[in-house]
């Protein structure tokens, strides 16, 4: 896919995002260039969001220095700088802040997977625990060492990390990291826990990197989203 189809299909994920309650007042989401030391970041400062083109992507390199685009890259776009710069299937990264996900690390509920959806996190999740804005270049490291080589990252009392080897999966892992949290929650609220076994969450990851992409469940759930912001 082309540079220009790249950015294009990277506003798409903006839009469904914005209309999932995902991205509101705050949140942001990148896209790195195959084969290029550059990524594309959706600008920083007050705006509707629901609105975004391509025109309020900011390009950034792996140093975190601008490179060209009209706005400003967001205050902590150092998370999106050093996944991109350590993590070879960090693609596209998204930080948001969602209810179901920050409310977990602040009630004291740890990740384990209750659905086949959640399995594709595998296990665990970790949890970065200071409960602060991630912008020095220091903040960024101890964050992409915390998360390791998770697809996802709970932020205690602050939101998600999620990234994907393309935009269907950073989307899906979004989408289901905030289901999968609004699960847990509830299941606490009932009482009874009851986890998938070690077996079960290997058959799902075994299941999901063996799918041919257009057809994988990365590709369904984009495809069904992109078509509802439509309709
Ligand atoms: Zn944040």
């Amino acid at each position: 896919m082309e540079e220009s189809e790249l950015k294009s299909k990277l506003m798409v994920m903006s839009r469904i995002l914005y209309k999932e309650g995902f991205l509101d007042s705050f949140g942001h989401i990148s896209l790195r260039i195959p084969g290029k030391d550059y990524y594309y970041i959706s600008r920083g400062g007050p705006s509707g969001k629901g609105d975004f083109d391509t025109g309020d992507l900011v390009c950034v390199d792996f140093n975190g220095n601008k490179l060209g685009g009209d706005g400003k890259p967001p205050m902590e776009a150092i998370i999106h700088t050093e996944l991109h710069r350590t993590r070879e299937d960090a693609m596209c990264v998204v930080h948001v802040h969602p209810y179901y996900s920050i409310l977990m690390t602040v009630a004291g509920i740890k990740f384990v997977p209750l659905t086949i959806q959640a399995a594709s996190f595998g296990r665990e999740i970790p949890v970065y625990d200071p409960a602060e804005l991630v912008i020095t270049g220091e903040e960024g490291k101890s964050m992409a060492e915390k998360m390791g080589s998770s697809k996802a990252l709970l932020m205690r009392g602050h939101g998600v990390v999620t990234l994907g080897a393309s935009i269907e999966e950073a989307y899906y892992m979004t989408y289901y990291l905030e289901e999968s949290a609004r699960f847990l929650v509830d299941a606490h609220r009932l009482g009874n826990i009851i986890p998938m076994s070690d077996r079960d969450v290997q058959k799902r990851l075994d299941y999901l990197s063996s799918r041919d992409p257009k057809v994988s469940p990365y590709a369904k759930v984009w495809t069904y989203h992109e078509f509802k912001t439509r309709t």
